[in-house]
Parts: structure tokens; sequence; C-alpha cells
């Protein structure tokens, strides 16, 4: 077999095999983000990435191509390993967008992996995202290297001797990169032309720091004793829905910020407006007065913020576990969070 593989290299077959190989670069279907837009807008009818010979496939094992495209994450590295060795050699791995570059927008995110950690990378294309030209072009430059050097197999298998009664993992590494000073900037002020939202600042200022950061938009800062006084102040000028209820965590200024975002659903000039009432508590001792009788709509919302970030909101009557399995670590969502720490065996 060996013979036989060395003779369709370098044998008369070689360049044959090599032009092959350089006209059939058939990506897998792995869209792992946003950058998929663009894969699928290089491949579409305006591009027609099958012009140079790249097709997309569904199978893993009757492709030769891997397109990362964007960001992966721990879940997702566990796939795309498995993906890439369950394809034939030769295979080859192209990484498009900032995201698999170094991070791109989430740099700092604590679940966030680096493809070429995760599998050998032939090609970075950056941009957020990148045009289906660059992409393109990428393949282009694949096909280049397949031109002047061979098409060789890029895995070699070495035994792996697993711990006596284990089988052997394959397992992501994980990143471990945490902002060390995150700035949080959430009510910056703007000039913005809009009188009613002029209108509302004012009425909301008596209750804490109310800014228009778009048009449409206000943030209001208010100190957590007075979130449930300004939840009814919103009511009765019509807001009467809570849409989103986030916390973000920032460990190194010892808080959590929790904000709720608020519109009306009944008042046709406040269908537009988002109102984003936040507060700041402590991290030592996270709990802030729930909203949910006063807005209904933020009950379930408060819930997965109970879990994810383990802040109690005093109030709600959900006491369990709401989005996570039972025997789910506590508050996976927090920045420090630690995580069984995972690594690849193999080659
Ligand atoms: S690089 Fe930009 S477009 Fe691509 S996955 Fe990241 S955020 Fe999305």
């Amino acid at each position: 077999m060996e013979e036989f593989t060395k003779f369709v290299r370098g044998g008369i077959l070689g360049p044959i095999k090599k032009w092959g190989t350089k006209w059939s670069l058939w990506p897998v279907h792995l869209v792992t983000a946003c950058c998929g837009a663009e894969l699928a807008h290089a491949f579409a009818c305006g591009y027609d990435g099958e012009r140079i010979g790249a097709l997309n496939y569904g199978i893993a094992r009757q492709t030769n191509l891997i397109i990362v495209e964007g960001a992966i994450t721990r879940k997702m590295a566990r796939v795309l390993r498995i993906t890439w060795e369950q394809m034939p050699d030769p295979k080859f791995v192209i990484v498009m967008g900032a995201c698999g570059l170094n991070g791109g927008i989430f740099w700092n995110g604590y679940n966030l992996v680096k493809p070429s950690e995760v599998v050998p990378v032939e090609f970075f294309i950056p941009g957020c995202p990148p045009t289906p030209e660059a992409l393109l072009r990428g393949i282009r430059q694949l096909q280049i290297k397949l031109d002047k050097g061979v098409a060789e197999n890029s895995v070699s298998f070495s035994e792996v001797k697993a711990e006596k009664g284990k089988k052997p993992r394959i397992l992501p590494r994980g990143v471990k990169k945490v902002s060390l000073a995150p700035c949080i900037v959430i009510a910056r002020e703007k000039e913005v032309e809009w009188e009613l939202g002029k209108n509302l600042c004012e009425k909301l200022k008596v209750l804490g720091r109310a800014v228009i950061t778009a048009r449409n938009r206000i943030a209001l800062k208010v100190d957590p004793d007075k979130l449930r006084s300004s939840a009814m102040k919103l009511r009765d000028l019509g807001f009467d829905h809570v849409k989103s209820v986030n916390v973000v965590d920032a460990p190194n200024e010892g808080k959590f910020i929790v904000e709720y975002w608020i519109s009306s659903y009944s008042v046709k000039e406040l269908m537009p407006v988002l109102i984003n009432l936040h507060s700041e508590i402590s991290r030592r001792e996270p709990k802030i007065s729930s909203l949910s009788d006063i807005f209904p709509s933020a009950d379930y919302l408060e819930r997965e913020m109970q879990d994810l970030f383990g802040v109690e909101f005093v109030g709600n009557p959900w006491k369990g576990r709401f989005l996570l399995a039972p025997d789910a670590p506590e508050a996976p969502l927090r920045k420090d969070f630690k995580l069984q720490e995972e690594v690849y065996v193999g080659d």
C-alpha cells in the first residue's frame, strides 16, 4: 500500500494527482459563525466559487477542505476536530474572519478557542467578515500552494497510551484569556435630534442618570434600591414589557451590571423606544429586586440570569434550576468560572 501511495504521489501519476486535488477542493459544510454568510455569498451565483473547482459538500468523508467561518467556541472546537479527523488525506484548513485569527470581537470571551490550536491551518483570511472575493482568493492561494508543493498527508498517527481503565479523550484545549480591566460603557451621551427622547429624559432624571444613547434609545442608570420605583414610573409612562434581561460581569471592578430592556406594545409613539434600565450590584452579594410582578415578561429572563450568573432576583418566585441541568455547575457564565482543563490527545 505504501509503495502504491509513493507511486501515485511521486511517480508518473504525481502531477495528475496534484492537478486533480487542486481543482477538486471540496469544503465541508461547517458553518460556525456569521462569516458563514460570506461563504454562502462566495458560492452563490454572483461569485460562483465552483468555477475554481470548490464545491461545498455535506459529508466530511468526501471532502478535503475545511473553511472555518469565524469564531470557534469550546463546544464547536470538538466538532471541528472530529470533522477534520473524519476527512481523508490530503486535507486542508482555511480560517476566515478576525474571530478565527485571534478572537475578533470575542477576544476576551471565556469560551473562545483558536482554530489553529485544534487543527493545522494553511491560510488565514483577515476581515470581519472577509469579503467573498477574499475567500476565493484564499482558495486560489491554496491552489497555488498545491501547485508548488505536493498534496501531502497532514496526519501522522501515533499511539497514545491511555490511563489504565480509561479511554483516550479527544477534547479541545482551554484558552485562558480574561480581560484585565474590562471597560464597560453603557450610557455615553450623544447629540441626537429626538424631541420625545429629550422629554422622556427630563421625566426620568429624578430617578437616576438618564441619557440618550441613540435615536429611540435611552439608558437609565439607577441605584439598586430605586430599581423598582423606576420600573413603576416607566410603567406609568406607558412602557409595558421587558424585552430582555442581561447581566454583565465585571470581576475586576467587583460588580455585576443588571440591565432590563423595556419597551411598549400599547402606546404607539413609545413602540420604537427602548429603555435600558440598569443598576450595579456588588459581586460579593449579588442580589437585586425582581421586576417580574411589574413586568411579567421579565420573569423567565430573570430565572435564566439567576441560573447563568448566580444573581438572585429577590421576589421572583422561582427557586430551582431553570435553564441548566440539575447537576450543572453554579453560575457558568461568570468570567471567573473555572472550566475543566481539556487537552487533545492524538498526533
Ligand atoms: S469575523 Fe466578524 S463576521 Fe466573522 S465570525 Fe467573527 S464577528 Fe462574525
